[in-house]
């Protein structure tokens, strides 16, 4: 019986595998050997264990990945049950990522999933190199871009700036809002990363105040009236705080009454909720076919069974169903994705003296530097030990801590960004020292 299950289950994944096609990539090998190297060797990471990862994970799991790895920072709440299916209820407030990869490992059989309950910012460089595919099951533009930028960093370019295939890391990304959704596939180098085209992702649309004020059209318009002109107007420096109750059923009235004012119907306390607290609702059948999607081009870039998406799916079942793939370009001048912001130095720079100039630099800005070298750690602002441990190397030339290596990479992580809206980043670096026998002087009037 067992043995009948297990050739169900691989029945369909056979036919990709196992036969040659008119629509494969340019190294598929059909046959067995191509089927186990990727369930021995294909070791794919979840981004998220939300609506989307859990998805992801389940649907990996099925199409013959065994070695399966997640990660997530939060822990279950009551309001993810509908639709984040791998937890019940006695699992309120447990991690989602272990909760997330021991229900999918009782149920599909051969699967190994590792759970890792952090910050993303947490894992080292190393952590993230392991994997062969990182797939994205998140909800936010702050963390895609920064997977993003540590998937960037380990793309080398050669002499020529052609893109090193052995250095790619390939990502696929998935996203949804309400009855819309996305899926990507990032080669870096090739195709857009998250940074060439982040105006896809448009900041938050706030209603104008004097739309607000004066013109209100939509009950939306409406309940903003009340949370953000009337509170203040009324309780004067007292903080709204959108998980009181009371608080919110004050903005309820409010709300309902300027909107009898005008004329204008729909004010209800649930889109009041969903208007203070920005709540888009989320659709379970929007993460299965986003989650789908997104799992296919995982198989088809680990297999090469198929051309992948080239390279941006959207799909829209707010009116009608429409889907629709968009080919976008790289933009050459990214700073994520390209080779690397070209920086010249004496060989006498103290480390301590290249962190601070990281600050100054125009295009980088960036504070709290903490910098790697060929994956040694040459100085950490975070854990207090790893700070202490590398603090003398700030006196140290730069030159001399990559070992006296004429031309190299280094990776900086730190807040990006002016005062203000600074977020945590990577970036990866062309150090070249002037003078060193071998080092040409390149263009470096143009790359820096
Ligand atoms: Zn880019």
């Amino acid at each position: 019986m067992a043995e009948q299950l297990s050739n169900s289950r691989s029945r369909d994944l056979d036919k990709l595998l196992l036969r040659p096609g008119n629509l494969v990539g340019p190294t598929f090998e059909p046959g067995a050997d191509l089927r186990n190297d990727l369930q021995e060797y294909a070791k794919v990471l979840v981004v998220g264990a939300g609506g989307l990862g859990c998805e992801l994970l389940k649907d990996l799991a099925f199409s013959g990945f065994k070695n399966l790895e997640v990660i997530d920072m939060d822990r279950i709440d009551v309001s993810n049950l509908n639709r984040q299916f791998l937890f019940r209820f006695e699992d309120v407030g447990k991690p989602k990522a272990e909760v997330a990869a021991k229900r999918v490992m009782e149920r599909v059989s051969g699967v190994n999933i590792v759970p890792h309950f952090c910050r993303i910012e947490d894992k080292e460089l190393e952590f993230y190199s392991d994997f062969s595919i990182i797939a994205l099951g998140l909800d936010s533009v702050e963390a895609r871009s920064y997977i993003n930028s540590v998937a960037c960093s380990f793309l080398e370019y050669d002499a020529d700036d052609n893109p090193r295939e052995d250095t790619l890391k390939p990502m696929v990304d998935g996203g949804t809002e309400g009855f819309k959704g996305h899926a990507r596939v990032i080669m870096p180098g090739v195709t857009p990363c998250f940074e060439c085209t982040i105006w896809l992702f448009p900041p938050q649309v706030k209603f104008p105040l004097c739309t607000l004020a004066e013109t209100p059209r939509t009950a939306a318009h409406c309940i903003e009236y009340a949370h953000l002109i009337k509170w203040d107007e009324v309780h004067g420096g007292k903080a709204f705080d959108p998980d009181d109750p009371e608080h919110m059923q004050w903005i309820y009235s409010e709300a309902v009454k300027r909107a009898e004012l005008f004329g204008i119907p729909g004010v209800t306390y649930t889109l009041t909720q969903g208007v203070v607290k920005n709540i888009i609702p989320a659709i379970a059948s929007t993460n299965a076919i986003i989650s789908a999607a997104c799992a296919l081009e995982t198989l088809k870039i680990a297999s090469g069974c198929s051309k992948t998406l080239s390279n941006y799916l959207t799909y829209n079942g707010a009116e009608g169903l429409h889907t629709k793939v968009t080919e976008f370009v790289r933009d050459k001048d990214c700073l994520v994705c390209g080779p690397g912001i070209l920086i010249q130095l004496d060989t006498s720079v103290t480390l301590k003296k290249f962190i601070d100039q990281l600050e100054d630099h125009p295009k980088l800005h960036l504070s709290r530097v903490s910098v790697t070298y060929r994956g040694k750690n040459l100085y950490m602002q975070v854990p207090a030990v790893l700070e202490e441990m590398t603090r003398s190397n700030l006196d140290k030339p730069l030159y001399e801590l990559m070992d006296k290596c004429g031309k190299d990479v280094v990776h900086v992580t730190g807040a990006a960004g002016k005062s203000g809206a600074k977020q945590s980043c990577l970036r990866k670096l062309r150090i070249v020292f002037k003078g060193i026998d071998g080092v040409v002087d390149m263009d470096v009037a143009n790359g820096a």
